[in-house]
């Protein structure tokens, strides 16, 4: 496959939303560690605790996000998904409209829009595919319905096998040197049995 063909493919779209995902499980894991700091005290009971709900986490909302038909759907997730990565950023504890608030609320916004058409590219390129693939089948099945007919229209004197019905096959007869020699030799033994006086 051709270099621009691959970085297009649908697996290599499958990467980026994985390496997403990867993030989205560390900063969520952050996230989670943040709100659990002050509950649970032993640190690798957290981290496990946090880090194994937000893998949960991350795969409902791709698999939300690429099976859902309704488009608002997949942009209210985007959205939670913007708010839960300004939490990360301490986005809100800063002065409002400061540089350093733009900024991170910038980010925030700026990677769950990515994500949302990550998915969204995902989703037409898996529906394109499905549908090649549809098309594919039922050129394979059609190419078979021909084989089959080819093989139930054969000539049965020189065994040729492009007629697809009986029309054709009767126009191919016409012209087919076997079943003229056939034709004849029924001819001649016809005059050998009663010879005509
Ligand atoms: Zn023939």
């Amino acid at each position: 496959m051709k270099l621009h063909n691959r970085i297009t493919s649908i697996d290599s779209i499958t990467i980026s939303i994985i390496l997403y995902m990867v993030g989205y499980v560390i900063k969520m894991s952050a996230f989670f560690d943040s709100v659990l700091v002050t509950r649970i005290s032993n640190f690798e009971s957290r981290i496990i605790g946090s880090v194994l709900i937000s893998i949960t986490v991350s795969q409902i909302i791709m698999l939300v996000s690429v099976e859902t038909e309704k488009k608002r759907l997949a942009m209210f997730l985007a959205f939670l998904d913007s708010i839960l990565l300004m939490f990360v950023l301490d986005a809100f504890a800063l002065e409002l409209f400061s540089i350093e608030q733009i900024k991170r609320v910038f980010i925030a916004l700026f990677l769950s829009f990515i994500y949302y058409e990550l998915i969204e590219v995902f989703k037409g390129k898996k529906s394109r595919e499905e549908a090649k693939q549809k098309q594919e089948e039922a050129k394979l099945k059609e190419a078979k319905a021909i084989e089959k007919l080819k093989d139930k229209y054969r000539c049965p004197y020189c065994g040729k096998r492009e007629q697809l019905n009986q029309h054709q096959l009767n126009g191919h007869l016409n012209g087919c040197q076997e079943y003229k020699k056939y034709k004849n030799n029924i001819n001649n033994e016809k005059e050998r049995v009663s010879p005509q006086v």
